[in-house]
């Protein structure tokens, strides 16, 4: 029979030790978590970034990865962000009644496994359990170092930078909105670690302004308030932007447009212009970036501006993404 969680699993006693030790320590054993204290005391530096994200994705199993796989990314991803060099990482799971020990097994192993290709130490968790119908949330934060001098941030787009991103737009989102419409595809999530990524650039001394990893909202909507946050004015070419062909059909079938759908594994990365074409050979080269591509450039023009110059010679101001957007896509 299904091994599923039961409200048992959260009482505090000994199911709720043995759920912990079979599933979370298992996977995620490291000398500071394996101390089992009530926190976890690890090496810092002089200047610390943190980030949190909760993820309620569903299904959470989905084409190209799932919800630990997730997590790590996204979590890591927004460290990276800042050029951090990420560390360690918190794993709270919130599972509800019901939820499939072994579905469970997989995410936390998957989970652990991401840990492991990003680089960083899973230190401290929590489980709690809830009525419910069988669900798993995990809430992640994620601790990095800064180095000295270190300066990547949302306002320091400067005229006459570069735009690239890391690889086609849309994957996860599609993906994820192929399995709730029980739409058959093969468009794969590309939830993925940036580490690598970020490194090589930074490694190589490519002057980086600006890195966002384009999540929720899509490319239009972080570059939109990546153009506020800097004050300057954002000039896209539409036919650069890498959208793969399954994303595009499947886009066109449902009236979307990619530029607007979020991925996990992708980023923008603004730069000196002339470490531009550096930063797109060391982007394509790095595990990940494949599919990279110039997009666009900053303008003195008005600022907060993001317009898109399309194939036809015409022009679209666009801005942040209106209403919903599809819920629980992370
Ligand atoms: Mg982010």
């Amino acid at each position: 029979m299904e091994k599923v969680i039961s409200m048992v699993h959260g009482s505090g006693g000994q199911a709720t030790g043995e759920l912990i030790h079979e599933v979370f320590a298992a996977e995620f054993d490291n000398e500071t978590l394996d101390l089992m204290e009530d926190s976890a005391v690890v090496k810092g530096g002089s200047r610390i970034a943190i980030t949190t994200d909760s993820f309620v994705v569903t299904p959470v199993e989905f084409k190209g990865g799932d919800i630990g796989r997730l997590c790590v990314c996204g979590t890591v991803n927004d460290l990276l962000m800042r050029g951090a060099e990420p560390k360690y990482l918190t794993c709270g799971a919130i599972l509800e009644e019901g939820a499939s020990v072994d579905q469970l097994k997989r995410v936390i192993h998957s989970m652990a496994e991401t840990a492991r290709e990003a680089g960083v130490q899973i230190v401290a968790g929590d489980t709690k359990v809830i009525e419910g119908s069988g669900g798993i949330y995990i809430n992640t934060t994620g601790v990095g170092t800064v180095p000295k001098d270190r300066d990547i941030s949302s306002g320091n787009a400067e005229a006459g930078d570069v735009i690239l991103v890391s690889g086609t737009m849309g994957d996860h989102h599609a993906a994820i909105l192929s399995e709730r419409m029980n739409i058959e595809t093969d468009i794969q999530s590309d939830n993925a670690p940036l580490g690598e990524m970020v490194g090589n650039l930074l490694a190589a001394g490519i002057r980086v302004h600006t890195l966002r990893d384009v999540t929720r909202g899509g490319l239009a909507t972080v570059l939109k308030e990546l153009a506020e946050a800097a004050g300057k004015q954002f000039v896209l070419e539409e036919e650069a932007v890498p959208v793969t062909p399954k994303v595009r059909d499947f886009c066109g079938m449902l009236g979307l447009d990619p530029i607007y759908m979020g991925n996990e594994g992708k980023l923008a990365a603004i730069v000196d212009r002339e470490d531009a074409e550096n930063a797109l050979e060391i982007i394509r080269h790095s595990r990940y970036g494949k599919d990279a591509a110039v997009i666009g450039r900053v303008e003195d023009g008005e600022p907060g501006r993001l317009v898109m110059k399309t194939g036809i010679g015409g022009e679209r101001v666009l801005g942040v993404l209106q209403g919903e957007g599809l819920p629980r896509i992370c």
